[in-house]
């Protein structure tokens, strides 16, 4: 079959989606997208753009099967009864990545984790535009990769990967992938087995050979465990904030972050990183890392590492009002994310917890809620088990339901000195329209408290 007659249908008419059938329809495919949900008007706009035809609402069965190759989007679990007879009638199925992976030959830095992956990528992204490379930015951030191969050029690509981009990955290569960390998430989507998650993670460093380099937190016990029945020809640079000298970045004694790679060795002050707690030294260290594998000098790793800017929603300081610090952590939707929040607090905190819980387990945070957290503010549609699990762990805990009401009570609670910090745990779907929605709110009713 020549490219010309190959029949592309696209399963998800989002960022990832309408970048995959506009580059099949730039190659010259013959390609159909089709949307279960309805299409946001600016893809709408994009598909029309490229003369590319579309549907919304639904999928109209025979045609998709008769597709050669089926791109599925992330979102949309294999579960779902149109991929599963597709996948009966041995149509392919495969991501965005996979797919726009075919049509470039740039360099790929790929980054996956259970938590870090967006603020890792921005950093490395960072330090290689600093650097001046012609650098692509893609993912689950920016553009989509299909999109830029279809449209643009770029030496080198940053590419943030979730589990559900990996599932769909087979011939695709990573020249330097990164692992940051295996903890519990969306296993909903994975049968509820932590190994078939780990192993979604995994994929990242499949197809890769002795030029190719594996960047990972070696104090993960589920990376490590993995690691144990995988052979790989890659090179691999093992991270970790211990002072062990045959890792590739370790922190000594004197809280140095030390690089050491191909016998260049060189440091860091902790206290110098531009973004603060002990999982954002994990994340610079992979990022430097990942930086150094595309050789780029010490000093300019350095200086990035150093003025990098937080991405919102992620530890963001909001403002201090009443001598009472805010910090935004919206991002935090799972119980580790929440688990480095507390363990960067210096202060007293007044905690915001809830919204829908995806069957969070809140032990793994008791001994810093024991040491550092004066109350618990739950906000959420029902907040029953967080109520129940912290009753009586902690001095104070509320029931609220709304961000005025919550902040209300944090203004109440809250001390001279103390932090508030909205790290969750949970989604935002309860009632916020995302995590971007959640955290705005918060930094909006923040501001009008010091007004
Ligand atoms: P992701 O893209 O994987 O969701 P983000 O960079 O958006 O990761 O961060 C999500 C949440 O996890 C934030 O609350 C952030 O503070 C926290 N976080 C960031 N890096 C790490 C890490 N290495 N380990 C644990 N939590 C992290």
């Amino acid at each position: 079959m020549t490219t010309n007659n190959k029949r592309i249908v696209v399963l998800g008419g989002g960022e990832s989606g309408a970048g995959a059938a506009v580059l099949a329809k730039v190659k010259g495919m013959d390609v159909w997208l089709s949307d279960m949900g309805s299409i946001a008007p600016k893809y709408k706009e994009l598909l029309n753009r490229y003369h590319i035809a579309w549907e919304e609402g639904q999928h109209t069965e025979e045609k998709v099967l008769q597709a050669h190759e089926i791109i599925k989007s992330p979102g949309i679990p294999s579960s779902v009864p149109i991929l599963q007879k597709a996948a009966a009638k041995h149509i392919p199925i495969i991501s965005e990545i996979e797919f726009a992976g075919r049509y470039t030959d740039a360099k790929m830095v790929c980054i996956t984790g259970s938590n870090g992956k967006t603020t890792t990528t921005m950093l490395t992204y960072h330090i290689l535009s600093k650097a001046g490379l012609n650098v692509g930015l893609a993912g689950n951030v920016g553009n989509s990769l299909a999109l830029q191969v279809a449209t643009e050029h770029h030496d080198v690509y940053v590419i943030e990967l979730s589990s559900f981009q990996l599932d769909n990955m087979y011939q695709f290569k990573a020249n330097v992938a990164v692992l940051l960390n295996i903890t519990p998430d969306h296993l909903d989507r994975y049968d509820f087995k932590m190994e078939n998650y780990a192993a979604a993670k995994f994929r990242i460093m499949q197809n890769q050979d002795a030029n190719d380099t594996f960047i990972y937190w070696q104090g993960d016990p589920i990376i490590d465990a993995q690691l144990k029945h995988i052979h790989t020809e890659a090179r691999l640079l093992p991270f970790d904030a211990t002072t062990d000298e045959s890792l590739a970045a370790y922190v000594d004694a004197d809280n140095m972050v030390n690089f050491n790679i191909d016998g260049h060795q060189w440091q860091i002050p902790r206290a110098e990183l531009a973004i603060k707690g002990l999982h954002n030294v994990y994340n610079s260290m992979a990022a430097g890392l990942s930086a150094s594998c595309l050789h780029i000098k010490q000093d300019v790793i350095r200086r990035a590492l150093a003025d990098f800017e937080a991405v919102e929603h992620r530890l963001e300081f909001v403002r201090t009002v009443n001598g009472v610090t805010y910090i935004n952590d919206s991002k935090a939707t799972n119980v580790n994310a929440c688990y480095y929040a507390l363990e960067s607090m210096t202060t007293p905190v007044v905690l915001i917890l809830g919204g829908k819980d995806k069957g969070n387990d809140y032990t793994e945070l008791l001994d810093f809620v024991s040491t550092k957290v004066r109350a618990i503010v739950c906000l959420g549609a029902d907040n029953s088990k967080i109520l129940q699990f912290f009753n009586e762990k902690v001095p104070q805990i509320a029931d609220t339901h709304s961000m005025k009401e919550c902040l209300a009570k944090c203004e109440e609670w809250a001390q001279k000195g103390d932090t508030v910090l909205l790290s969750p745990c949970c989604a935002s779907f309860d009632l916020f329209r995302n995590m971007e929605d959640r955290g705005e709110q918060f930094k909006n009713g923040v501001n009008a408290i010091a007004e």
